[in-house]
């Protein structure tokens, strides 16, 4: 499939000199915070012996935009922070969806996804006329629908998404999630996130 998802993911802010937040905290363990910055691959090492508590105390936000689909999976993730566009408070009056690359090679599924949309739409504008609540009516709204979430994890927690999301038995929307998360994190944080 040479076609990609089209979701963005964007970092909104890191933690400060996270690295040496990172190492400073690792080497607190053997008192030998003056040779903070001399080992190259110091945090690296304790990641590879499974000494990865200290990757915790650094965390990024991000702002992500995906399908609702896609979202549903990535908030399982529990050692985390989120905030969601609302369904119930705010009226998805503009017919907004992720069309995946796989309906797209072919012009009949392009189609049939197309008026599936429309038709949930069509519903969802109806229920509103007759004076149901947005809560009420995004029911009938499909999983395709554009969503934007808001989410906020610790470096140890970002490398098991990252590192779970690739896989290729994962949902493909979400191993290009994955796959931006992973290029962010590796120019932000060389020592922790090189190896994924
Ligand atoms: C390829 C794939 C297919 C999937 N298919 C399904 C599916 O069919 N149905 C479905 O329901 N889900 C499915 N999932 C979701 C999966 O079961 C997890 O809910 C999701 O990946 C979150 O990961 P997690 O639980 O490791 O980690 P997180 O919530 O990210 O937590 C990180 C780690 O913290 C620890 N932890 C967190 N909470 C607890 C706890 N309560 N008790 C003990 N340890 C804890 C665990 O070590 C965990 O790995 C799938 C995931 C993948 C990657």
């Amino acid at each position: 499939m040479s076609e990609s998802y089209d979701v963005k993911v964007s970092l909104l802010t890191i933690t400060p000199d996270a690295e040496r937040v990172i190492e400073s905290a690792g080497r607190l363990c053997w008192n030998t915070q003056d040779k903070t910055g001399t080992v190259p691959d110091r945090i690296h090492s304790w990641i590879n012996i499974g000494h990865e508590s200290m990757i915790e105390h650094a965390c990024a936000t991000f702002s992500i935009r995906g399908s609702r689909a896609m979202t549903h999976e990535l908030v399982r993730h529990r050692l985390a922070s989120y905030s969601q566009r609302s369904q119930r408070y705010v009226r998805e009056d503009q017919e907004s969806y992720l069309c995946p690359p796989e309906v797209r090679v072919s012009e009949e599924a392009v189609a049939a996804y197309r008026q599936a949309m429309n038709n949930a739409w069509g519903a969802y504008r109806d229920l509103l006329r007759q004076g149901l609540k947005p809560e009420i009516a995004r029911y009938v709204l499909p999983n395709a629908c554009y969503t934007d979430i808001i989410c906020t994890w610790n470096f140890r927690e970002l490398r098991h998404i990252i590192t779970l999301r690739l896989s290729p038995r994962a949902l493909p929307e979400i191993r290009e999630v994955a796959r931006q998360l992973r290029d962010i994190m590796k120019e932000q944080a060389p020592q922790v996130f090189a190896d994924l």
